[in-house]
């Protein structure tokens, strides 16, 4: 997690602070919401934090840390998981907040397309383009605040990549501005464009490591006519994916979302939110919240495909949404996972990805290996299963603070961490499904991420920011 800069000195900070005039910077003592973790672990420390208003002011940015060697972490919405936007050990860089340049800048709606600025908040953007009957269908739990700029340099997953992919498959242009301060610059909506290497998709996904994002064009898609959401009780997430392969044969393209619980982690919201409740009459080992989109006729379609899986077996309890509001009674069960993980002293966070043939034998495998840790945590497994995404969340046993846990257990969390590592290296998957590699999981990195793979970012990082100057700490540091 080490930077090894040194604080850069008065004149290189008043220099910076003359490019964006008043209004444009905060000293740290001023910045606390920008050294947040989502997830509470870490506390982030800067020297500066500077709130360009243009592209333009950021290359000036760029290149005077450029020449004093000034580390510089970029941030969106502070939403990220894994420490990406933070730097906990020393304050010598500067924070670069988007939050100013946050407008729509087109809506190009015969390229079904929207330009917008890297601060722009996903949610506003869903807003911009149902004001036009579209649709972007990136979306997650933390929509209310983090924004495109963060959600392309993460190349961010969500609820909806079974049927619209990645942030990257739904970005048609980046607009960037490299470490030595030069702006890259293509904006325009092509669908095709082979004229060498693709430094959009370099940048998506870099985690602020290349560059800093500052606009992208996104790709709009029609709105649904229909959408049609259940939610069905299974003893297994092998009985799970029976039932998904079933769903796919009948519904094809149209499912969007596939969203695994577990009954603890359904029994957990509920507990810490006694607003919401299980719409189920009798409880069940695992829950899936399944959502079809397209032309009217899904919801019969959606309810047809569930009768003939209680026909054949696959499934014995389900309920299916008939109204706006009880879709969203069904979502918030899985919104509001997150808040009951942290609410219930959540000590590890995990975010793999296996192939989905193997997701049965991957959870098996996992909770078999924390128990032998210690075998009264309790795990609520979760994810988006239709792509092989599974987040183990481990709390205390029953009764215990996280607190106390890591008092009478030290060095648990990282034991936790190891035994999910190597059961995804087991079952060929990734540490790092959608949330990236961040501050927190660099070791993680080193040790489960092939040697020439390693070797091949590293070049990368150095072709581009020799000086290593942006951020640091975060995902590789540039070797020649
Ligand atoms: C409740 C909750 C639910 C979540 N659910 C999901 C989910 O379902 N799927 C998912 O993928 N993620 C999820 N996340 C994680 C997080 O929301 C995403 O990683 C999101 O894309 C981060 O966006 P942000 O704007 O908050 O970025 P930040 O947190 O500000 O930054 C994240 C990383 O990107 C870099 N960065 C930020 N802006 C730029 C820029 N303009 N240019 C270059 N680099 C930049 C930062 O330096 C950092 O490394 C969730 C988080 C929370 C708290």
């Amino acid at each position: 997690m080490t930077m090894d800069f040194t604080r850069p000195d008065a004149a290189v900070l008043d220099e910076l602070k003359s490019v964006l005039g008043p209004g444009g910077w905060k000293e740290s003592a001023d910045g606390a919401r920008y050294f947040e973790d989502p997830r509470g672990r870490f506390e982030g420390k800067a020297c500066l934090i500077l709130l360009p208003e243009s592209t333009r002011q950021v290359s000036e940015i760029v290149k005077i840390c450029n020449a004093a060697r000034v580390g510089i972490i970029p941030f969106s919405g502070g939403t990220g998981v894994v420490a990406g936007q933070l730097s906990p050990d020393n304050e010598n860089a500067i924070i670069l907040s988007l939050e100013r340049m946050n407008k729509v800048r087109d809506v190009l709606i015969e390229d079904s397309a929207i330009v917008v600025e890297a601060g722009c908040i996903l949610e506003t953007i869903h807003a911009v383009a149902a004001e036009h009957d579209l649709t972007f269908p990136l979306s997650m739990a933390s929509k209310g605040s983090c924004c495109i700029g963060g959600n392309m340099a993460t190349n961010a997953g969500g609820i909806q990549v079974i049927r619209h992919g990645n942030a990257r498959d739904l970005c048609l242009g980046i607009e960037a501005v490299l470490p030595d301060g030069s702006i890259h610059s293509e904006l325009s909506p092509l669908w095709k464009n082979n004229t060498g290497y693709d430094l959009r998709h370099l940048l998506i996904g870099s985690e602020g490591t290349l560059g800093i994002i500052t606009a992208a064009t996104l790709i709009l898609k029609p709105v649904d006519p229909e959408t049609s959401t259940a939610f069905c009780g299974l003893p297994s997430p092998g009985a799970a994916l029976a039932f998904y392969r079933a769903l796919r044969k009948a519904l094809g393209e149209s499912i969007s979302a596939l969203e695994l619980m577990s009954g603890f982690g359904v029994d957990l919201v509920v507990s810490h939110f006694p607003d919401l409740a299980n719409p189920l009459e009798h409880s069940h080992d695992w829950y899936l919240l399944v959502e079809a989109g397209g032309s009217v006729g899904i919801h019969a379609a959606l309810e047809a495909a569930l009768n003939d899986c209680f026909e054949a077996g696959l499934l014995s309890d389900a309920v299916i949404a008939q109204s706006e509001s009880q879709r969203q009674s069904l979502w918030d069960l899985r919104e509001y996972t997150p808040d009951a993980n942290r609410a219930g002293g959540a000590f590890c966070n995990s975010d793999t990805s296996v192939p989905i043939s193997k997701i049965d034998m991957f959870i098996c495998e996992t909770v078999k290996r924390i128990a032998e840790i210690e075998p009264r945590l309790r795990i609520n497994s979760y994810g988006h299963i239709g792509d092989g995404n599974i987040h183990h969340n481990v709390l205390p046993p029953e009764g215990m603070s996280k607190a106390d846990l890591v008092k009478t257990h030290p060095g648990i969390i990282d034991e936790v961490r190891a035994a999910i590592n190597v059961a995804t290296r087991m079952f060929d998957g990734s540490i790092s499904a959608e949330h990236g590699i961040g501050r927190l999981k660099t070791a993680d990195l080193e040790t489960f991420a092939p040697a020439e793979k390693l070797r091949t970012l590293r070049r990368i990082k150095h072709a581009l920011d020799p000086n290593n100057i942006m951020n640091p700490g975060a995902l590789v540091e540039s070797r020649g």
